[in-house]
């Protein structure tokens, strides 16, 4: 399913086979998460990406090709991180996250909205036997941003998430596990994000606008709305800590500086690093994390999007790619 121009639909395209480069593998694509920064390339709110371009950087495959480190027919697990410089000064100093030269699965790459991918094996990961291919897809970003994000929380005791959707509802439980409290935060009226939020183990469930019940040490916003940072900073205790966690966002509104004040701090959390998934792939099955999912088969990725864009998918969208390549005449 490719991009051709933002702001157009993505179209069923017969691609021919890339020829695979020392240190890559070929997948034969399981399941692909469906991200939001998925749907913010679509609709073209992220500057340049590659065209056309095949989106999807949360690939479950069994690797068909190539590479040394994964023997053929393991599972394997695909990531934003494609591919880093190795030399930058981000890339030395443990933060090749932020690599200069970095290129990302889905947006300078081709991604996996599709029936094969290639991917550096470097930067591919094993995949927990525990999850299903449906339920392992969205711990490749939704979990992996989750979880970096709430390393930023540090010790905070009582989080709040704003955006209950595929990251909130994997980052409650890993909250949880830590024995931290949840407070989850969703578009007005949204029950079933908010009874979602409360079956996962949020205490308290209630719409963006509202306060919570008492004062947050920590929030992390996963929702693209600017409007929700001063509301965080307004809802978080002197010397707390507002995490932004998408990759993009509304313009952020005015606020007055007493909100600021207190030693409160606003960051945003940037893609990941290959430990961030080590220890996340690591970590979900011991909880174990719960993944909700809503599938759709590979041709319907366009529908997914809208479904995501309407704020209709409960927890995770992921694209069931094999079981739509078994239909297929
Ligand atoms: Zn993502
Ligand atoms: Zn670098």
């Amino acid at each position: 399913m490719v991009l051709e121009a933002p702001r157009s639909p993505l179209r069923e395209v017969e691609l021919p086979r890339p020829e695979l480069e020392q240190g890559q593998v070929r997948l034969r694509v399981q399941a692909c998460g469906v991200c939001r920064t998925d749907l913010h390339i679509r609709d073209g709110e992220i500057a340049e990406p590659k065209l056309p371009l095949v989106l999807g950087h949360q690939i479950v495959g069994t690797v068909i090709e190539g590479g040394e480190t994964f023997g053929r027919g393991t599972r394997v697990g695909v990531p934003w991180l494609g591919w880093t410089c190795g030399e930058c000064r981000y890339c030395r100093s443990g933060q090749e996250n932020l690599c200069d030269r970095a290129r990302f699965t889905g947006y300078h790459l081709d991604g996996g909205y599709a029936e094969e991918a290639v991917a550096d094996e470097r930067f591919c990961f094993a995949v927990p036997e525990n999850y299903p291919d449906a339920q392992a897809a969205p711990l490749l970003c939704a979990g992996l941003i989750g979880y970096r994000s709430l390393g930023f929380a540090g010790d905070a005791a009582r989080i709040g998430l704003y955006g209950f959707g595929a990251s909130a509802h994997i980052v409650a439980q890993i909250a949880r596990s830590q024995g931290r409290r949840v407070f989850a935060f969703t578009r007005a009226g949204d029950d079933a994000a908010q009874s979602l939020a409360r079956e996962l183990g949020a205490e308290w469930a209630g719409d963006s606008e509202a306060s919570p019940p008492e004062e947050l040490d920590a929030a992390i916003i996963f929702a693209p709305v600017g409007a929700l940072v001063p509301a965080a900073l307004h809802a978080v205790r002197k010397g707390g800590t507002v995490i932004c966690a998408g990759i993009h966002m509304s313009d952020i509104p005015s606020f007055p500086y007493e909100l600021l004040w207190g030693e409160r701090s606003v960051r945003s959390v940037a893609n990941l690093t290959r430990r961030d998934g080590q220890e996340l792939l690591r970590l979900a099955p011991t909880i174990p994390v719960r993944i909700e999912v809503e599938t759709f088969p590979l041709a319907e990725a366009e529908q997914a999007l809208g479904r995501l864009r309407a704020g209709e998918i409960r927890g995770a969208a992921v694209l069931s790619v094999a079981l739509s390549a078994r239909l297929l005449p």
